[in-house]
């Protein structure tokens, strides 16, 4: 596969550079870049698909790249029907009171077959015309602790504890995290359609 340029739809360069060690680790001639100028597209979607697309969308006006890939990410919880969702990111102003607000909302559940949860990733690849060519949505299962446990990751992490495993998210190393991650399910999934398509 010839090396081509893909632009990364968010404002934040950590993602980009994330994405392209994960690329690069899979031995992809991938460079993902940040859109030219501010990035601040509206997420008016009902789903992760629609809010990813809105995003790849944004980032196809004035493409420095033939090729947009934007995700839209976010935290499901069965017993909040649901919840937080797309508003994961949205649901209190910190990370330390989304948190607490979560554990919060499902204190009264007790057992913890009844805290389960999902990570979920939508990522969409458009052209530059804002023509939509693949899509994916992908899932990390687990449930929620009683607690935060762990000192790694970010968001909603250490009180995340994956399925069949003793470990909470944030006990994970990067690496670990990488191998069960919805980001990286999603993205391999990409990889995977960029070397078949282009
Ligand atoms: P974004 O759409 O990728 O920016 O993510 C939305 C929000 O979902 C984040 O701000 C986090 O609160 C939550 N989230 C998404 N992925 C993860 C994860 O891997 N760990 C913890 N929280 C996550």
């Amino acid at each position: 596969m010839e090396a081509i340029d893909v632009t990364l739809a968010t404002g934040n360069a950590h993602k980009v550079e994330e994405i392209n060690l994960i690329a690069k680790k899979a031995g992809f001639n991938i460079n993902f870049i940040l859109p030219d100028g501010d990035f601040n597209p509206v997420e008016d979607g009902t789903t992760f698909l629609q809010n990813a697309y809105c995003k790849a969308k944004e980032a196809s006006k004035n493409s420095l790249s033939d090729y947009i890939l934007a995700d839209d990410s976010g935290l499901c919880v069965e017993a909040l029907n649901g919840g937080p969702g797309i508003k994961s990111a949205r649901y209190a102003d910190t990370a330390q009171a989304r948190i607490d607000k979560l554990l919060k909302n499902l204190s009264h559940i007790k057992d913890m077959k009844e805290r389960g949860a999902k990570f979920t990733c939508a990522m969409v690849v458009c052209d530059k015309t804002g023509k939509k060519l693949f899509e994916t949505q992908q899932y990390c299962f687990g449930s929620i602790l009683f607690e935060r446990i762990g000192k790694n990751g970010f968001g909603y992490d250490p009180v995340f504890l994956l399925k069949d495993s003793s470990l909470s998210m944030a006990e994970l190393s990067d690496d670990e995290k990488a191998k069960v991650s919805h980001r990286s399910k999603a993205l391999s999934e990409v990889l995977k359609w960029f070397k078949e398509n282009l």
